[in-house]
């Protein structure tokens, strides 16, 4: 189909863009498009403005901020798992990108774009709940920074309203007590995630002293597997717990029974990898 009729305007920064936006209910910011364009296609959404960030090179990067790295929000997934700062200091992050859909999404969509959609079958989304990330919000009031595990609020809906931009996501760095793994199941290769896991743990005297475990479209938002954690903390079979809380939807990709099934699988897999 073709999209209803709409304006358009580039960006020149992230005050210019706040300014488009104004106190308009009818405008969408545009990154990588690779969501939003399929979504107008269908008519789902009928912005009367976009607002193309595509140009702004300042919310383009991957910086070391001591303790954590800043992404900025339109970072290209292929720039995530390319980037040397990313595998050096939280490669869970990095690897996961490399995951995402085909190479061409890759090139043209953003980490903003994707915690911005918040679309539950999104890996970094999961990933970055699991590593308790801050994601900063900039308004025309100023920014202000929100964890991940208040972002993500149901399908499609995170704490960014209509007239505000995500400009940066923070994740920690990991040390070598951190072991992680992310395991995503798909049907077919550059497939959506059926289900995915995130997992980061901290070993300390021969145990697990912490877990974080995020999962992938196993309800409305990116899900902590807070039984998990605790179970694998305990010496326990955190698989047999990993679907506790979860409400995983039936498709065509697999029924919701199938998903908390792979979801015990794949956390017992996760944590082999990431303590192994
Ligand atoms: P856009 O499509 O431009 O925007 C998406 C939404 O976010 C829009 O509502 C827009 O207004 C808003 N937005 C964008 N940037 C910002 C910002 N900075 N601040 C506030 N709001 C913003 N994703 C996965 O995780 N895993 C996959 O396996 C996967 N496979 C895919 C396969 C295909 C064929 C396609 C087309 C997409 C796939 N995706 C997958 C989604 C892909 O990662 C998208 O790039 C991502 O979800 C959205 O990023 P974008 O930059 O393209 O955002």
């Amino acid at each position: 189909m073709i999209p209803a009729p709409f304006d358009y305007e580039v960006a020149e920064s992230v005050g210019h863009a706040l300014a488009l936006l104004g106190d308009r209910d009818d405008a969408k910011l545009l990154a990588g498009g690779h969501s939003l364009l399929p979504l107008l296609r269908l008519r789902v959404t009928r912005p009367a403005l976009l607002v193309d960030l595509g140009r702004l090179e300042e919310l383009s990067y991957v910086r070391d901020k001591g303790a954590s790295i800043a992404i900025g929000a339109l970072t290209r997934h292929h720039d995530v798992h390319q980037a040397p700062l990313l595998q050096e200091h939280n490669p869970l992050v990095s690897y996961a990108a490399g995951l995402i859909g085909d190479p061409q999404v890759r090139h043209r969509g953003t980490i903003g774009g994707s915690v911005a959609h918040g679309d539950p079958a999104s890996d970094l989304a999961a990933v970055l709940l699991a590593l308790d990330a801050e994601i900063d919000i900039a308004s025309a009031g100023g920014v202000r920074t929100v964890a991940a595990a208040d972002f993500f609020q149901g399908v499609f809906m995170t704490a960014a309203g209509p007239r505000e931009l995500v400009t940066e996501i923070r994740v920690p760095k990991l040390t070598g007590d951190h072991g992680w793994s992310y395991l995503k199941f798909r049907r077919r290769a550059q497939d959506w995630a059926t289900v995915g896991v995130a997992l980061v743990a901290k070993r300390a005297n021969g145990g697990v002293e912490s877990a974080a475990i995020g999962l992938v479209n196993m309800g409305a938002t990116p899900l902590r597997a807070s039984a998990a954690e605790q179970a694998l903390v305990a010496g326990a079979d955190a698989g047999a717990v990993a679907a506790e809380g979860t409400d995983p939807p039936s498709d065509t990709q697999a029924s919701a029974e199938y998903r908390r099934h792979l979801a015990g699988v794949l956390v017992r897999r996760a944590a082999g990898e990431a303590l192994g």
